[in-house]
């Protein structure tokens, strides 16, 4: 079965055709700039294998459908493709960031389901109709084969209302749908699965925390494979310090910077989404950038390094007080993966709660690989587990393929 997995912005379309009998993925990229009067197409063929190889064209793209053909083009050109003919694509699973409260699971793509996306469309401005437009390029370049929607809000669609609710007044929540909704569901799904493989344990027994630090950062807590928790709210915006995201601050500052900068509700938005988190702290949103200026006794880079692992500390005691205790921490993402520092002073102070970091084994843990890095003996597991949302993507698609 070949997959293509799509992840289609307003700007940009982000794709990875994958071959689900062997997992591999075949290719890979991503087109940039769509609707500008110059756009580019990164392609890969084989990526990450020895016959790995890299394209890269520039054009203008004037929209989604022209961009979806190119790409299409190259998956079957005898030069950078790998099949023979695009029909050869069986299904194809694209990422949907908002699915509100209307869905709770992937689906098959039908004029209702799009309805639904595109009633979302509020609560999901930046993402949702760029995600259409996707969905919509593909039903009509590709007639005949399955469409499915894999929503990164539905994980979190098993939480209670006291997790989701937000103490304002009721109407908000009934007429506008103002709760916690939470994202990049589709990573702490795969990673909390992942888990309970390593645990050697079912999925509907394990229950874990999983902490996606990359550049954007969430925390999910998961009781027998249910989420029960997580960080971000009605937007990206809330929970934990982000690359430019301020995450969780006192709703007052909203006010105050309106009436004390005179700034517009517009204003107040890019600041809290573009120019906070570890950016506003210290002019740097990378942390290998961090950790080079902390290097060089940059005292705002040493101070955002450690407001960004107190609130990630912060987080993880606040979920393992709901679970009541879990069997494993599991750091994924870009951060999460591949930074011991930050690993190392999120957990420094958990070993009276019942996790105990090995120091050794957390930095010295081999890049690109599912490791535990706990002490021996230590009650709750900490592992460093690779996030793969396009496999997880392709995962669900064929599995609501299955059970059609
Ligand atoms: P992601 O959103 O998962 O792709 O993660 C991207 C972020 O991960 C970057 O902005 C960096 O802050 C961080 N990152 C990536 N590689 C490393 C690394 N080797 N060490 C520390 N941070 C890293």
């Amino acid at each position: 079965m070949k997959i293509l997995v799509l992840n289609s912005g307003s700007s940009s379309l982000k794709y990875q055709l994958l071959d689900m009998d062997s997992t591999t993925v075949l290719t890979t990229g991503l087109v940039e700039r769509i609707g500008e009067s110059i756009g580019a197409v990164r392609h890969k063929r084989f990526p990450g294998s020895p016959k790995e190889e890299s394209f890269s064209y520039e054009m203008p793209i004037k929209d989604h459908a022209f961009g979806l053909t190119k790409v299409m083009d190259l998956i079957v050109a005898k030069d950078t493709g790998v099949l023979e003919n695009i029909s050869d694509v069986d299904a194809i699973g694209h990422r949907v960031v908002q699915g509100g409260d209307l869905f709770s699971q992937p689906m098959l793509v039908d004029d209702s389901v799009v309805e639904g996306i595109r009633k979302l469309i509020p609560l999901g401005p930046l993402h949702n109709p760029g995600h259409l437009a996707g969905i919509e390029t593909a039903r009509k370049l590709l007639p005949g084969v399955p469409n499915v929607v894999v929503f990164d809000t539905a994980f979190h669609q098993t939480m209670a209302p006291e997790a989701y609710r937000y103490a304002i007044p009721k109407e908000y929540y009934t007429e506008l749908k103002i709760r916690r909704y939470g994202f990049h569901g589709t990573s702490h799904g795969y990673v909390a699965k992942q888990c309970a493989k390593l645990l050697g344990k079912p999925f509907s027994e394990t229950s874990c925390i999983t902490v996606h630090l990359g550049n954007g950062c969430s925390m999910d807590a998961v009781k027998n494979g249910k989420c029960i928790d997580t960080s971000m709210g009605l937007t990206p915006l809330g929970g934990l310090v982000m690359g430019t995201r301020c995450g969780d601050i006192d709703p007052a500052v909203i006010a105050f910077l309106a009436s004390n900068k005179g700034l517009t509700a517009e204003e107040i938005d890019t600041i809290l989404n573009k120019q906070s988190g570890l950016k506003g702290l210290c002019g740097y949103n990378d942390m290998r950038d961090i950790h080079a200026r902390v290097s060089e006794g940059d005292a705002d880079a040493e101070l955002a390094l450690k407001v960004f692992c107190r609130r990630v500390t912060q987080f993880i005691g606040q979920d393992l007080a709901v679970l009541g205790g879990c069997d494993a921490i599991c750091f994924t993402a870009g951060i999460g993966e591949n930074d011991a520092v930050v690993r190392q002073l999120a957990c420094a102070t958990l070993a009276p709660l019942g996790a105990v970091i090995d120091s050794d084994k957390n930095m010295h843990a081999p890049r690109g690989q599912a490791v535990e890095i706990s002490a021996a003996g230590s009650p709750i597991k900490i592992f460093i587990i690779p996030t793969n949302e396009e496999l997880e993507i392709a995962t669900e698609t064929l599995e609501v393929l299955r059970n059609q």
